[in-house]
C-alpha cells in the first residue's frame, strides 16, 4: 500500500536520474556549455539505485521512471533497467528520453524489463530542431521512436514544450500525427526552471498555456473528444482527434497546478531525494548509503521526504526552484 503524505495524497511513484548529463543542449533547458557536471564519484551507482528503488517499492512505491540529463548516455543503463525489473513491487519501469540514442538500444532495454518510454521532441522539422537542441539530428529521434515502437515498449508518448516563436506553430501538425501515425502526443507547457539558458519567460507573451494549444487544435481540426487514458497518465489531461488512434494530452503545470494530486519523489543523479520538482529542498540518501545504511534507514529517509512534500508549489506567485536546471533534476 502506498503511503500517505500529510494532505493524503498516496506517494506511489518514483522518477530517478541516472546522470546529470546530456547529449543536447535544448535552447530552454540548459546553456550552450552545458553546466557544470558532477564528479563520477558523487553519482549513485546502479547497486546505490537498487538500494533506494527497494526501500521505495517496500514503501509502496510501484513506479519508477528513469530520467536524466539523458539517461541514455549513461554507461550499461540496460544493466539498470535489469537490476530495478527485479525489484518486487516495481510494476511500472520507465524512461524519458530525448531519443537520440533509442535506436540502438530499444530492443536491448526491453528485453532487460524497461515497459514504456517517453520520447522528448519538440519540432518535426529537421533545421529548427538543429537549432532547439543546439547539436541534435531529428532523424535519429525519429529512427528511436519507430525502434521504441517495434521493441513493444508501450505506449510510446511524445513530449513537446511549447514556446511561443520557437515552436507554437507546429502544435497543429503535431496534433496530425495522432491522425496520421497514431502517435501519443502530450504538450507540455513550459516552466520557469533553468531558464538562465538565454530565452526569457514571460507569462501571457513566450509561455503558451495548454488552453492556448488546445483552442489552436480545435480551430483546425475540430472539437477533441475526452480519451480513457493507458498506463501512467499521470498529471495530463487526455483527448482524441475524431477518429484518431493516437491521443493527445495536456500538461499545465503552472496554469492549472495539479499538485493536488501529486504521487511523485524525485531522486536527483548524485543521490538528493526532492519531496517536489519545484522546491529546493533536497534530502540526502548519498551520504546515508555511502555510511552504510541499509534499506531501513534509506526508508526512514524517503518517509522524511514524504513528510515534507509541501501542499503545491507557488510558481504562479513566482516563486522558482534556484539550485538545479531541469537536467539536474530530472524534469
Ligand atoms: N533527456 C531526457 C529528455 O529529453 O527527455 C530527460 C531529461 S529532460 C530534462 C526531461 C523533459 O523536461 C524534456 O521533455 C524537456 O523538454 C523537459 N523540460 C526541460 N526544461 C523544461 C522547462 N523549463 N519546462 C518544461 N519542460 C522542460
Amino acid at each position: 500500500m502506498a503511503h500517505l503524505d500529510h494532505f493524503g495524497r498516496p506517494i506511489n511513484y518514483l522518477r530517478i536520474s541516472v546522470t546529470d548529463r546530456c547529449n543536447l543542449r535544448c535552447v530552454y533547458c540548459m546553456p550552450e556549455d552545458g553546466v557544470t557536471w558532477r564528479p563520477t564519484e558523487e553519482i549513485l551507482r546502479f547497486e546505490e539505485i537498487q538500494t533506494v528503488v527497494r526501500a521505495a517499492a517496500e514503501m509502496g512505491i510501484s513506479k519508477v521512471r528513469l530520467t536524466g540529463g539523458e539517461p541514455l548516455v549513461r554507461l550499461n543503463v540496460a544493466e539498470l533497467v535489469h537490476m530495478l525489473a527485479q525489484v518486487p513491487g516495481i510494476d511500472d519501469l520507465s524512461m524519458t528520453t530525448n531519443g537520440i540514442l533509442l535506436s540502438g538500444s530499444a530492443q536491448t532495454l526491453a528485453e532487460a524489463g524497461l515497459n514504456r518510454v517517453n520520447i522528448s521532441l519538440d519540432t518535426m522539422r529537421p533545421e529548427r530542431f538543429g537549432r532547439i537542441t543546439r547539436r541534435g539530428m531529428l532523424e535519429d529521434v525519429v529512427a528511436g521512436i519507430e525502434a521504441a515502437l517495434g521493441a513493444g515498449l508501450d505506449p510510446v508518448k511524445i513530449n513537446a514544450v511549447v514556446i511561443r516563436g520557437m515552436n507554437d506553430d507546429e502544435i497543429v501538425d503535431f496534433a496530425k500525427t495522432t491522425v496520421d501515425k497514431g502517435w501519443n502526443v502530450r504538450f507540455i507547457e513550459w516552466m520557469p526552471v533553468g531558464t538562465e539558458s538565454g530565452l526569457e519567460y514571460r507569462w501571457g507573451d513566450t509561455v503558451v498555456t495548454a488552453e492556448e494549444i488546445r483552442e489552436q487544435i480545435e480551430l483546425a481540426l475540430g472539437g477533441l473528444i475526452p480519451a480513457s487514458t493507458s498506463a501512467g497518465s499521470g498529471p495530463a489531461r487526455y483527448y482524441r482527434v475524431p477518429g484518431a488512434s493516437g491521443t493527445i494530452g495536456f500538461i499545465a503545470p503552472v496554469s492549472e497546478h495539479f499538485c493536488f494530486h501529486c504521487n511523485r519523489l524525485r531522486l536527483t543523479a548524485d543521490g538528493q531525494l526532492r519531496p517536489c520538482l519545484l522546491s529546493d529542498e533536497e534530502i540526502d540518501l548519498r551520504t546515508a548509503l555511502r555510511q552504510g545504511g541499509d534499506v531501513a534507514q534509506i526508508k526512514a529517509l524517503i518517509l522524511e521526504a514524504i513528510d515534507r512534500k509541501p501542499r503545491q508549489h507557488h510558481l504562479n506567485e513566482c516563486e522558482r526552484p534556484h539550485k538545479r536546471v531541469m537536467s539536474q533534476i530530472g524534469g
